[in-house]
């Protein structure tokens, strides 16, 4: 086994390799590059921000895996009471928390961009593959499930180049290619709050991808409140639940993406709930009071480590 690392996505990225192979290492490395410079919104330049850029004015075709991609999101953020918005880019970019955010925005902002932030007027076209934002000002953003759609693509890379087993971790967006005689991968769960190197729990998992979605990694602290990085659009201020973190195992990075956020969204019981009748989605979520709680585990084995401490 042998780790590459790199900063990619203001995030540290490893990928861990079966045995050395830097011109593998660098193949990946240059796939994630490639497909950020498509998603991000955080750059001017991407292809998402040149259809964030025509809204108002015109659709902009864009490439079949993108125009998929889109799609699914628009999907998940159309379902009945859904908390996840890909339209939310207004409110993310009125609020910059994890950017230069120190307070909350004016309410006046908020209100502005709460009148851009509706999903129905994303206008897909599947024939001519394009995607027209009605309203001057609108933005989509899918910092929720880039990381997940990349670490698929890596992983499926990987698959194709016959590597037996690896792991690519893109800062909390964790999947595995299987490891061989049941040996699983050892992926730690950071303590909320506490320094990295403190965990709560290590799942054990093989050929699975594991994803968080937590309130503790960009947030900012104001007049002894806690804002961050996961937006409400029905408030138009952070979600504000009994949840510190979501962690979603499944076998594609991108549903886990998606569902960790949605989860985190829903609450406790509620994800409970909902993950009974998905046995292919399972979770371990970690509340306000540091209880650890796990939905199922016929995927992933998880011992807890730091409990209430
Ligand atoms: P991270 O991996 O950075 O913790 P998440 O998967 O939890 O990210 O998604 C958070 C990001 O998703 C935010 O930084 C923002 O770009 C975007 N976002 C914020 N609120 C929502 C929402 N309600 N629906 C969809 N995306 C959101
Ligand atoms: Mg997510």
């Amino acid at each position: 086994m042998i780790d590459y690392q790199a900063v990619m996505m203001g995030s540290p990225i490893r990928l861990s390799l079966s045995q050395e192979n830097p011109q593998r290492a660098r193949a990946v490395f240059q796939l994630i590059k490639q497909q950020e410079a498509l998603l991000t919104v955080n750059r001017d330049d991407s292809l998402l921000m040149a259809v964030n850029r025509a809204a108002g004015q015109h659709p902009v075709v864009v490439p079949s895996t993108i125009f998929h991609l889109v799609s699914l999101a628009l999907q998940v953020s159309l379902l009945p009471g859904s908390l996840f918005n890909l339209a939310i880019g207004p409110l993310v970019k009125a609020w910059r928390i994890g950017f230069a955010g120190r307070s909350p925005p004016p309410i006046s902002r908020i209100n502005d961009a709460m009148a851009l932030i509706d999903p129905h007027d994303i206008v897909l076209d599947a024939e001519a593959q394009s995607i027209f934002l009605r309203k001057c000002g609108m933005e989509i953003d899918l910092g929720a499930i880039a990381k997940g759609y990349i670490a698929d693509k890596v992983c499926q890379y990987l698959h194709e180049q016959q590597e037996p087993y690896a792991l690519i971790n893109l800062g909390g967006n964790v999947h595995t290619l299987a490891r061989p005689e049941h040996h699983l991968w050892q992926i730690g769960l950071r303590k909320p709050f506490a320094s990295p190197q403190t965990l709560s729990a290590r799942l054990a998992v093989s050929g699975r991808s594991v994803v968080t979605s937590g309130i503790y990694e960009r947030f900012f602290l104001h007049q002894q409140r806690c804002y961050h990085h996961i937006l409400d659009s029905r408030t138009g201020y952070p979600l504000d639940n009994d949840l510190l973190s979501v962690t979603v195992i499944s076998e594609s990075s991108l549903i886990g993406d998606i569902y960790s956020t949605l989860l985190y969204g829903m609450g406790v019981d509620e994800s409970l709930a909902w993950l009974s009748h998905h046995p292919e989605i399972e979770a371990v979520m970690i509340t306000r009071d540091n209880d650890i709680i796990c939905s199922s585990q016929h995927h992933f084995q998880c011992h807890v480590l730091n409990l209430k401490q």
